[in-house]
């Protein structure tokens, strides 16, 4: 049996950033909460919704990594003015933020609790458009956290998924290339894992096979020189990872990253990057069809050329492709494995401590 489910209405194309107004109108939203990045503030498009929306709310503290506190700070805010709707704008930390608040109304504690149970008294609808072609959280009903003890951690509901995505790739023409790196090369990760994950299906197969087409063939392009071409091809590669791991989940490659970013500091998109060959080997020993699959989509010969070819792209983007690069340590092994050890139901194959030991001796 396989089930895919996508609740949420996509709408996705250059100059797509006005349907907000139609779609807020036909959902008769009269004041929402608009959840966005500060570089956001400083463009046209806020000015536009400045001069089209006649009441709403601004909420803009919201961090890289973003915290539990961060969306306790929104929810207050949604329920003291009375908002009726949740607007997210930007990567993937304001959206993570934004759908858990929209799912705080009159809910009177703390999001942590939803770490027990996802059980909202009551839902606005939530409007999401992504400013970052990378996290994919627009279509997904996951939001990860970094909780009051400092630990990243993903809460998932169906409750979470928006009502409307909107993806416009002109929202991601103002992204710096180290930021068009790192969300670019989540995309092309979150697809890999899907395509091999446990809860593979076609469906998902298929939106995972495009968008590792489409990551490897014009990331390299969007970082370096980045054309309206590629930014859209970049749009469609995020949003086509989502469609697929929306369902399937993530694999270890995601475990391990908390870790790195904990310890390290390193980026969300890079932290997940920098074990994909290795996983690519790993995962072959157990489903050799899907890593090969995944080598032909990427025109490599083979697993081992398979792995020289994805490390290759994460040198050309200016990614860590080696743990020593990140300041990484032989002695920190033990502290990296604590935290990776979780498995998650549709990794491929289980990984044992020895397993991680090897990994961090030969990534080092
Ligand atoms: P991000 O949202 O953390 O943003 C990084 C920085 O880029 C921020 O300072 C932001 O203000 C800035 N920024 C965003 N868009 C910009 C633009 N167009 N121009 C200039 N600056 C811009 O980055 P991200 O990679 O999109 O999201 C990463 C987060 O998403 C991580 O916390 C990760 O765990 C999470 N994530 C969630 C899911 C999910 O399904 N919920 C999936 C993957 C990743």
């Amino acid at each position: 049996m396989t089930k895919y489910y996508m609740p949420t209405k996509i709408i996705f194309g250059e100059k797509t950033f006005g349907e907000l107004f139609s779609e807020l109108r036909e959902a008769k939203v009269k004041k929402p909460l608009i959840i966005c990045g500060k570089h956001f503030i400083s463009s046209l498009r806020y000015r536009v919704i400045q001069d089209t929306l006649p009441f709403f709310k601004l909420f803009t503290e919201v961090q890289p990594n973003p915290l539990t506190a961060s969306v306790d700070a929104a929810a207050k805010m949604l329920n003291e003015e009375n908002c009726d709707a949740v607007i997210g704008i930007g990567g993937g930390s304001i959206l993570d933020v934004a759908k858990v608040v929209a799912c705080m109304k009159n809910y009177g504690k703390s999001c942590e609790s939803f770490y027990k149970r996802v059980s909202p008294k009551t839902t606005v609808p939530f409007f999401a458009l992504p400013t970052t072609s990378g996290s994919g959280s627009e279509i997904t009903k996951y939001s990860v956290l970094t909780t009051n003890e400092g630990m990243k951690k993903t809460l998932k509901s169906d409750k979470f998924y928006a009502k409307i995505a909107i993806v416009d790739p002109q929202l991601t023409y103002s992204m710096p290339p180290e930021l068009t790196a790192a969300t670019g090369i989540d995309a092309f990760s979150q697809a890999m894992e899907s395509y091999w994950s446990k809860g593979a299906m076609p469906e998902t197969d298929k939106w995972a096979e495009e968008s590792i087409k489409l990551s490897y063939f014009n990331l390299v392009k969007a970082v370096k020189d980045p054309d309206k071409y590629v930014r859209i091809n970049m749009s469609l590669a995020s949003l086509n990872a989502a469609r697929a791991f929306s369902n399937t989940g993530t694999t270890a490659c995601h475990t391990l990253s908390y870790a790195f970013t904990k310890h390290y500091g390193l980026v969300h998109g890079f932290a997940v990057a920098i074990t994909l060959p290795w996983f690519l080997g790993f995962y072959a020993e157990k489903n050799e069809k899907k890593c090969l699959d995944i080598c032909s989509f990427i025109g490599a010969d083979g697993i081992e050329d398979g792995k020289a070819k994805i490390t290759q792209l994460l040198q050309q983007i200016g990614a860590p492709a080696r743990l020593g690069e990140i300041g990484f340590v032989p002695p920190d092994a033990e502290k990296i494995i604590e935290m990776s050890m979780r498995h998650k139901p549709n990794n491929p194959r289980r990984h044992t401590h020895k397993d991680l030991e090897q990994l961090l001796v030969d990534l080092y």
